[in-house]
């Protein structure tokens, strides 16, 4: 529950962006998730560092979120304050071949406004949802490339609250992971490195990749795409598939029967429900392969 006067000194300064007891499954692609103490969405960088002094000030705890494409939100919520960081920091410019977007921007808007602008780079990302401060902390990428591949230059807010630059070489991206994962810090903004090719091009590889996607992933459902990494030279979907838990439902989360890397959720799953199916493979491929599957998909908030 809220502390009022806590929310009443937030909305202060929040021009009204700011709610309490907010259910967050409205706000993950998974539709799973108790509420958050209190929920704000800031309307531009200085409210965002507002909100991060704020906190750090009082020693309230700080979750921050992106569209929640990549989280599994527990079933009682997230104490503290949650930050989503969306449309109020959304905007994209470009200046010659370099695209930069605010990190609250959609992935998929920044690659339609580079192909606009007839620039390449960003093909790989078709159909990836969530937004560029989640890429560019999970190094969001498909189809042979990553967001970090891209990236040049990142405007993060520490959580003391002061901004700084980082470049490619200190944000150590590797395979779904960047070293904001393990120093916490704020993505503000992205400089992307593109390169000139035609609109035509750039259209026919997405939709090729599109295609793929629509193909080969379940679009029925909520979910939070692949739920665990690739083993090294190895597909986390063909073992959990190899184990013979396609299929496999626990409440309303089921193990996807087209890609059993998805679990998707059949209308009212829990955070609970969808766990034990993520500990059932993650046990049954140790047992059966001796594989030891790590996810991909971030926890968040209280047990
Ligand atoms: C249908 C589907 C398909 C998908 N396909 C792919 C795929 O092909 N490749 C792939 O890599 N991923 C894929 N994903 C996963 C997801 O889209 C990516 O991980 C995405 O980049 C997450 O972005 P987000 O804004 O939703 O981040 P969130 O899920 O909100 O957050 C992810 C992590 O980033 C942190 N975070 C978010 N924003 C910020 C910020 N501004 N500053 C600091 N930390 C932040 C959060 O705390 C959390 O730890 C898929 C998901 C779905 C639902």
């Amino acid at each position: 529950m809220a502390d009022s006067t806590l929310y009443r000194e937030l909305l202060s300064f929040l021009s009204g962006r700011a709610r309490t007891d907010e259910p967050m499954k409205k706000h993950t692609s998974w539709r799973i998730g108790g509420p958050a103490d209190i929920f704000v969405e800031p309307g531009n960088r200085q409210e965002l560092r507002l909100i991060v002094s704020y906190a750090r000030n009082r020693g309230i705890p700080l979750t921050v979120i992106g569209a929640g494409s990549n989280l599994l939100v527990s079933d009682s919520g997230i104490r503290g304050i949650v930050v989503k960081v969306g449309d109020g920091l959304a905007r994209i410019y470009i200046d010659g071949d370099v695209v930069s977007a605010e990190a609250g921007a959609k992935l998929g808007r920044v690659a339609a406004a580079a192909k606009d602008a007839g620039l390449g780079g960003f093909e790989f990302s078709a159909g990836i949802p969530g937004t560029i401060g989640g890429a560019v902390v999970m190094n969001a990428g498909a189809n042979g490339s990553s967001v970090g591949v891209l990236a040049q230059r990142i405007l993060i807010l520490s959580l003391e609250g002061d901004f700084s630059y980082k470049s490619k070489k200190d944000m150590n991206f590797g395979y779904r992971s960047s070293v904001i994962q393990t120093e916490p810090a704020i993505v503000v903004e992205v400089a992307f490195a593109c390169y000139p090719r035609e609109k035509e091009m750039i259209d026919k590889e997405m939709a090729g990749y599109l295609a793929r996607r629509k193909a080969s992933q379940p679009i029925c459902c909520p979910n939070a795409g692949s739920v665990f990494k690739n083993p090294p030279g190895e597909s986390a979907g063909r073992l959990i598939e190899a184990a013979g838990l396609k299929g496999m439902r626990i409440g309303d989360a089921q193990i996807s029967t087209l890609h059993a890397n998805f679990i998707i959720n059949l209308g009212s799953a829990t955070a609970r429900d969808a766990l034990k199916l993520i500990d059932r493979a993650r046990d049954t491929v140790y047992s059966r392969f001796g594989v030891e599957l790590q996810p991909e998909v971030k926890f968040t908030g209280h047990n």
